[in-house]
């Protein structure tokens, strides 16, 4: 996706870390068609717990088990929501500070845009792809929008 508030730059950094990819039962069984697995095998080879939730492993080099330096995104079709979202998380919607921040971790947040247009055109990708969720759906706790897409909607 190249939109003018974001350019993916494929550096791979939001593929990194133990623990950051909550992958939900739907999540898990969209993963198992696309790799050809049942469930229970998907999740024996790829995911671990996480307290409640269901998380994808990393490998030995603290990327996620799915992520090849060449290819990225091994499982693009497929991927969690929370993959698909990124960047367009509430914290970077709801607060410009965040959304500052997020840009020394992500290169393809483009600055020059400013918040206000991040916010715009985060909130209508959000919803256009059905990735805005409410509170008990979002297992990720990062795509709790739907409230923000709401306001939006009313304003
Ligand atoms: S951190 Fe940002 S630029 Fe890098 S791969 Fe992830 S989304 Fe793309
Ligand atoms: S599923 Fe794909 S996009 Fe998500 S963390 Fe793993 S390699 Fe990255």
């Amino acid at each position: 996706m190249t939109i003018s508030v974001f350019d993916c730059r494929m550096c791979g950094h939001c593929c990194q870390g133990r623990g950051g990819i909550v992958a939900s039962a739907p999540e898990q069984e969209r993963l198992a068609a696309f790799l050809g697995l049942d469930v229970a095998e998907f999740r024996e080879r790829y995911t671990e717990p996480q307290g409640k939730k269901t998380v994808l492993r990393c490998g030995d080099d603290g990327y996620c088990v799915f992520f090849d330096r060449d290819k990225a995104c091994t499982v693009h079709p497929a991927k969690p929501d929370v993959c698909r979202a990124w960047p367009f998380f509430r914290g970077n919607l709801a607060d410009a500070v965040s959304w500052e921040l997020a840009q020394d971790y992500c290169p393809g947040i483009v600055a020059e845009s400013g918040h206000a247009e991040f916010v715009r055109i985060g909130l209508a990708y959000v919803q256009d792809t059905g990735l805005a969720k409410s509170g008990r759906e979002d297992e990720a706790g990062a795509l709790r929008v739907a409230d923000l897409c709401g306001k939006t909607e009313e304003s």
